[in-house]
């Protein structure tokens, strides 16, 4: 692929230090992208956003943040269709990214997604390849999950908020809701 801005979607601060380390090492120049609708309730989305800032003043990352904060059109989108809201919410994001990179006339766009281990990785994957042939903007695939544990050490040294679950109301309640919890388990396929 040819050396050039990368239009790098962020879902939050401690998961863009690997991929951003590895993406840099590749000589890459990286453009972030913020846009999470999928992030509540309210106060959360701003304590991501905030931790994300942090993570780009220390070091030294452009990040286009987009701070509206987006539940109803979330919703929107996934209500009647909870069981299977992960991929809705994958393809939102990546769509929005890959518009962005388009705009931007970067290179290629790649995501943050592909460094959790908690995610649908081939569903993410799949998406992004499908977005990148519709748009016509290459899709730069790294599995940035081997870095899991080093990602989250930095993280934790320089003090980054980690947030304890995915992003959406659903997955709140499935975090502390034990009995949704193992009903999201038996529902298969899904990440979370
Ligand atoms: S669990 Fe995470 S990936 Fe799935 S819909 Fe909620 S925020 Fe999106």
């Amino acid at each position: 692929m040819k050396k050039g801005k990368i239009l790098l979607h962020i879902c939050c601060g401690p998961c863009t230090l690997y991929p951003l380390k590895v993406l840099r090492q590749e000589g890459l120049e990286i453009q972030g992208y913020f846009f999470n609708p999928n992030i509540h309730p309210y106060q959360e989305f701003r304590r991501r956003i905030r931790a994300l800032e942090r993570v780009a003043k220390l070091k030294e990352l452009p990040v286009i943040y987009e701070k509206d904060y987006g539940l109803r059109s979330f919703l929107r989108r996934v209500v009647f269709r909870e069981d299977k809201r992960c991929e809705q919410c994958y393809l939102l994001r990546l769509e929005q990214a890959v518009k962005k990179a388009l705009a931007l006339r970067a290179e290629a766009f790649t995501t943050t997604l592909l460094y959790s281990r908690y995610q649908g990785h081939n569903l993410i994957k799949e998406i992004a390849e499908d977005l990148s042939f519709r748009y016509k903007v290459p899709f730069l695939y790294r599995d940035f999950r081997v870095g899991w544990e080093e990602g989250q050490k930095e993280a934790q040294s320089l003090d980054i908020y980690r947030q304890p679950y995915c992003g959406c109301i659903f997955s709140e309640q499935e975090r502390y809701d034990k009995r949704w919890r193992k009903k999201r388990k038996e529902v298969k396929d899904e990440p979370f």
